[in-house]
């Protein structure tokens, strides 16, 4: 399988290679140049197998010569070794339509693990091969940067820096990224908001002093492999639910259209997907791109469920290109207008194309806050606010009694206990194999919010390419 990108310019890669490059030269995203697509028979087959095995059957048409069969279970299996559940992605029943997809068995309790143990393993894997080492920049607002981080602590040829707002994450979110020691793991916080020290690494993925020495790699969901990685639980959970020979649907809140955008790519593999149901906060760029066509980035409103609070979503550009019949030329055009104008209108081929898949909903923190105390008091289940904007959603959708419906569990309620409490007046506990969090040594440099200094910090603490 090769990769092609998004805007139709940049060269076609491999697996390996649109695995290590992140965004494409011409600024667009890698997509594989087709949908590989499972028959009905080979679905069937599917049922039962276990979770790093289905991984390896949804994954081996996308991977393509880059890894061997054998290669590639060695890497799920140890990928989700490391899940607390041995069903790595457990479905739990909530009544008789609403079921809830448990995704925050991982070590940093939040879906993002799914995706990025595995991709800590290939970054060394396909580094192995060469002779590059690789320095990943990121800047985080809580999860990104500890999934991050637990991902590839420790691995050969990979150096992490990761930068956060001092100050501004969660006491557990940062301990989960400065408790962890491992010599290739660099923590900044900086003085500054977050858009601060994301403006920051931008400008480091464009500054020559900094790219000509080292080879500067991205983590965030920009990257095809963390996708890739979450078709799978979209077809473990719709094989529980008796796909291929039911229809199942999808509520999946919803931030840089990641996460959705891999249960189209389960769709368009073949799996009976009756609808994915887009959950957005109050920032409901995509709410309203899906509603009204009305694709126009605003401000942040600073919510509940923070890792929800975008303003542009990233890989709704992988949508637009498949519902654009795959025209790169007609894409960036209408990409470079919408980073001149911060607005665009979805065509019309995009809007009805759009509609045969996808609903949506906005949730505002009273639904947010009575979908916590709704899972609680008639489920008997703890919610996390990013889940909760999804099980509102699921619950508005109002689709027929006999379609089941899935909402995306991705957080751990014990990441955000005080909107848990406010909601229900239970504190939900992180789970023991955590435990210690707050007694464990931290690691972490503070910089001024000024570009030279963590520029110079990477500077001294990275490895230059190679
Ligand atoms: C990242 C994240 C989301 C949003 O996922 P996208 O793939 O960006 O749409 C939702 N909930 C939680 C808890 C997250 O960490």
């Amino acid at each position: 399988m090769d990769y092609i990108s998004t805007r139709g310019s940049a060269p076609a890669l491999d697996f390996a290679g649109a695995t290590l490059a992140g965004l494409a030269s011409d600024g667009g995203l890698y997509v594989p140049r087709e949908w590989p697509r499972f028959s009905e028979a080979e679905i069937a087959a599917m049922a039962g197998l276990p979770y790093a095995e289905l991984a390896r059957r949804i994954m081996q048409p996308f991977v393509g010569d880059s890894l061997t069969p054998d290669r590639l279970l060695a890497l799920t299996r140890a990928a989700y070794g490391r899940f607390a559940h041995a069903a790595v992605t457990p479905l739990v029943q909530f009544d008789e339509q609403h079921w809830l997809l448990e995704l925050f068995h991982g070590p940093t309790l939040a879906f993002k693990d799914v995706a990025l143990q595995l991709l800590g393993l290939l970054f060394e894997e396909f580094l192995s091969r060469g002779d590059e080492n690789l320095t990943i920049v990121g800047a985080t607002s809580g999860d990104t940067g500890s999934a991050a981080i637990d991902a590839v602590a420790g691995r050969a040829k990979v150096d992490i820096f990761m930068l956060h707002p001092r100050g501004r994450v969660s006491d557990v979110q940062r301990r989960q990224m400065t408790t962890v020691l491992a010599p290739n793991v660099h923590n900044i916080a900086i003085d500054g908001t977050f858009d601060d020290a994301q403006a920051m690494v931008k400008r480091m993925f464009n500054d020559p002093a900094m790219t000509g020495r080292f080879s500067i790699g991205a983590v965030n969901s920009i990257n095809w492999a963390r996708l890739m990685a979450q078709v799978v639980y979209y077809f473990a959970a719709a094989l529980q639910l008796g796909a291929p020979h039911r229809e199942v649907a999808f509520a999946v809140p919803t931030g840089n259209f990641g996460d959705v955008f891999a249960g189209y790519v389960a769709a368009k593999m073949g799996l009976p997907v009756a609808r994915l149901i887009v959950a957005t906060n109050v920032n409901d760029i995509l709410h309203r791109a899906l509603t009204s066509g009305d694709y126009s980035a605003g401000t942040v409103t600073p919510t509940a469920a923070p890792s929800m609070d975008i303003q542009v979503s990233s890989n709704f550009e992988r949508l637009l290109f498949d519902l654009n019949g795959r025209d790169g030329a007609a894409l960036a055009a209408q990409m470079a207008a919408f980073e001149a104008s911060k607005t665009m209108r979805l065509t019309n081929a995009q809007r009805e194309g759009a509609a045969v898949l996808f609903a949506s909903a906005r949730a505002d923190a009273d639904d947010m806050r009575q979908a916590i105390r709704w899972a609680w008091e008639h489920c008997g289940a703890l919610i996390d606010p990013h889940t909760a904007i999804g099980l509102h959603a699921a619950r508005a959708a109002a689709l027929p009694k006999n379609v089941p419906v899935v909402t995306l569990a991705t957080a751990h309620p014990a990441k955000f206990p005080d909107a848990v409490e406010r909601a229900t007046g239970q504190r939900p506990h992180l789970p023991a194999r955590v435990g210690d969090l707050f007694d464990r040594e931290e690691r972490c440099a503070h910089l001024p919010g000024d570009y030279a200094a963590v520029a110079d910090h990477v500077a001294r603490h990275a490895v230059p390419r190679g």
